[in-house]
């Protein structure tokens, strides 16, 4: 079988325990996002800022031991830079966008100092990542409680070295939405500093008052709200286009990691209908049509989505990559190859080049090329 080689659109870093006892003082290391899992493997609670979030743990994680057991599996390389290179080699994963996993918790916090020191100790770790390897291309977390607090982040995290920022897809509770006046000046800063906003699916603010993030009950509820988590990276793309942040700066992308591709063309289509038929009560009228932002500005990762492909191929959005989520338990380390062979074997060599290598490359020309796939 051909070894497929992929850039990953969709990553992760696991932070050590010790990450924020080593690197803040200790009153606000208490307070940042760490997580503990029960007994049996099957249950996570988050504790964060004074609140507490107990989650099932995926399935797909779990193996049965010889005793009987139920165990959770981890990546070989999850905690460890060298070790990582060895697990995306045996996969054909080549670089990684990649996301905090504990800090994507830190949407929760609601204190600008803790959330801004929190953030700068989250960063000084993952650059080294970066500094270690150019195939990892880290996500910087930036502190979304004030529009200035994010902005000095943005610019310290540009002259460590990031290219891409890490968004929650809808900024912390109380603040205002992505549509209004007071993100502008963080869209130039991202423009000016060419970081990539990079927004992963699943990220909105957690309310204590909601049943621990899970909001359906009852039948169907693990898929209903597995499928809820889906159509927050849409609606962050909608309103930045809606009030035109493309508009105004051009030049700024934005990745949507780990929400599929084919809702790109679908959303395109909604927003240029809502632009044309409802014309008259449009503000502000825009400069292009919503649907020239979506496919020019705008990237999506996907990882098992049979349709994503179709995207690119049949819809015309080259902005569709692929992504591994290494090293969470529902992404496809273990079985990335079997995933790349199903979904491109009959590919056209280059639409599967632009998905599987292209597009990513695209966004982060300082990462060395992919290798060629390997008879
Ligand atoms: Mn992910």
């Amino acid at each position: 079988m051909t070894k497929l080689w992929a850039n990953s659109g969709d990553s992760h870093l696991v932070e050590p325990d010790d990450l924020f006892t080593e690197s803040l003082p200790a009153a606000l290391a208490a307070r940042m996002p760490r997580s503990e899992k029960s007994d049996d493997g099957q249950f996570e609670t988050i504790f964060v800022d004074g609140q507490e979030f107990r989650r099932r743990m995926p399935k797909a994680g779990m193996l049965t031991d010889e005793e009987g057991r139920t165990v959770f599996e981890r990546a070989p390389g999850a905690n460890d830079k060298a070790l990582r290179l060895v697990d995306l080699d045996g996969e054909g994963i080549w670089a990684e966008l990649v996301y905090p996993s504990i800090g994507i918790w830190t949407s929760s916090i609601q204190d600008p100092d803790l959330l801004a020191a929190g953030s700068a100790a989250i960063n000084d770790w993952a650059i080294e990542y970066q500094r270690f390897s150019p195939r990892y291309v880290c996500t910087a977390t930036i502190p979304l409680l004030t529009p200035e607090s994010a902005v000095a982040e943005i610019e310290r995290a540009a002259g460590l070295g990031f290219k891409a920022a890490y968004f929650s897809v809808a900024p912390p509770n109380g603040v205002d939405d992505w549509n209004s006046a007071v993100w502008e000046p963080v869209w130039s800063a991202l423009s000016e500093t060419g970081l990539v906003c990079s927004y992963h699916i699943g990220t909105e603010p957690h309310d204590a008052s909601s049943f621990n993030g899970a909001y359906f009950r009852g039948p169907g509820g693990a898929i209903l709200n597995y499928m809820e988590t889906t159509y927050g990276g849409q609606r962050a793309v909608s309103k930045m286009i809606a009030s035109g942040v493309f508009d105004r700066h051009p030049s700024l992308k934005v990745m949507v990691s780990e929400g599929g591709a084919t809702w790109g063309p679908f959303v395109a289509d909604r927003l240029d209908e809502a632009y044309r038929q409802h014309s008259s009560m449009v503000r502000p009228q825009l400069r292009r049509l919503p649907s020239e932002y979506l496919y020019e500005n705008v990237y999506a990762s996907f990882q098992h989505d049979r349709s994503a492909v179709a995207a690119m191929t049949a819809m015309g959005w080259q902005n569709v990559c692929w992504g591994s989520d290494y090293p969470h338990i529902e992404g496809t380390f273990g079985h990335t190859q079997k995933t790349l062979h199903e979904l491109f074997d009959d590919v056209a060599p280059d639409a599967r080049r632009r998905i599987m290598v292209g597009a990513f490359a695209e966004l982060f020309p300082h990462v060395p090329e992919a290798p060629a796939d390997e008879a």
